[in-house]
């Protein structure tokens, strides 16, 4: 079925993010629910073309553990990706709704990913690129799924030009301009489980700061702009990211309590709080991730034996000690997780 653009009415608003932004749709000829995309490129047509092209390998994509793809199409000058909807949202939304995340779901997730990526590198060499709990989409049926991994090198590089904050995900390797493998990937879940487990992002502030309930000094939240790179290199380099600043502007009128103002006075330097009064621009957090252990699940003994093995696994500093994510599925606490009874409908129907 041909997807055209005026076959669509919206229904809601499902988030925006690097480069894009999503909603709800109905396409009317079909009365099918799906994920709208919209994509802004600032790219010759020939190019737009191509990376139309190369998204229609996602019609060859049919895993349990991939979003299914509806089609995509021009709509000067957006380029729009129609996907299957997933009516729970993604996980990064649902703890922020519902906090931290049972270690067993947690389980489940790290499972599901796993899966999608060994399918997505086994069957098409397809490595995802940007895992992050944003990434990761839940349904009513207790389904977990991946989508936006990197099948159009085209589209990768016309986004690449605005780089909105995604990279604290990134691998040290990839931080210091190595080449993305699928072991990139596995370093990107490690932090996002750790993440969905604590209810925060691993890189922020301490406990000390975490009486604020929204995560306002979260590093994740900033963003910069690359310059211009070659094409087909989606490499990053520490001296290309321009000026950093916090990406949400919170300044609503109105009383603030002293500890808002003193907060905002911190963030107007372009500057986060680090627990203990350390502050921690973007660059240091990259630099951070390269130079100093990696996050943990902690504290230890608060979450099973083998997860904590686990998480330790992913984020193996060195890409060649850390495993693919096809070794890591015969990981004990994924097997744990396999056989394991924990509902994720029943789950998914508390929120
Ligand atoms: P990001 O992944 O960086 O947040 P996106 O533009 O890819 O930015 O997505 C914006 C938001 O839209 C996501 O955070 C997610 O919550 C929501 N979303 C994306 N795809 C779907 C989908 N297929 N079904 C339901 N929600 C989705
Ligand atoms: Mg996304």
């Amino acid at each position: 079925f041909e997807l055209r653009n005026e076959d669509f009415v919206d229904l809601r608003d499902l988030g925006a993010g690097n480069g894009g932004s999503v909603k709800k749709v109905e396409h009317t000829p079909t009365k099918t629910i799906m994920a709208k995309k919209t994509v802004l490129i600032d790219a010759k047509p020939s190019v737009k073309k191509q990376i139309l092209r190369e998204l229609q390998f996602m019609h060859n994509c049919h895993s349990r553990y991939i979003i299914s793809f509806h089609g995509a199409f021009l709509a000067d000058p957006n380029i729009c990706i129609c996907m299957e909807f997933m009516d729970k949202g993604s996980l990064d939304g649902i703890y922020k709704k519902i906090g931290p995340i049972d270690i067993d779901i947690v389980g489940k997730v790290a499972l599901s990913v796993l899966e999608g990526l060994t399918y997505l590198y086994d069957e098409h060499r397809i490595i995802h690129r940007d895992i992050k709990p944003s990434n990761i989409l839940c349904n009513s049926r207790g389904e977990i799924k991946i989508c936006d991994f990197g099948v159009s090198g085209e589209l990768i590089n016309s986004i690449a030009d605005t780089f909105v904050g995604t990279s604290t995900y990134m691998s040290p390797e990839r931080i210091q301009g190595a080449q993305y493998t699928v072991k990139s990937d596995v370093w990107s879940l490690g932090i996002s489980l750790i993440e969905l487990a604590l209810g925060r992002f691993p890189f922020s502030q301490s406990e000390s700061d975490s009486e604020d309930s929204d995560n306002d000094s979260d590093l994740s939240d900033y963003e910069g702009t690359l310059s211009p790179r070659p094409a087909g290199s989606v490499q990053l380099d520490l001296a290309e990211i321009g000026p950093l600043r916090p990406r949400r502007k919170k300044s609503e009128a109105g009383a603030k309590s002293d500890k808002a103002k003193k907060k905002e006075k911190r963030k107007s330097k372009g500057v986060s709080l680090q627990g203990g009064g350390m502050t921690m621009s973007i660059l240091e957090l990259l630099q951070h991730i390269v130079n100093e252990p990696a996050p943990r699940l902690t504290p230890e003994g608060r979450y099973p034996k083998s997860a904590e093995v686990f998480i330790d696994a992913c984020l193996l500093k060195d890409p060649d000690e850390r495993q693919t994510p096809k070794d890591l599925l015969r990981h004990e606490w994924i097997e744990n997780s396999r056989f394991s009874s924990v509902d994720v409908q029943a789950w998914a129907s508390t929120f």
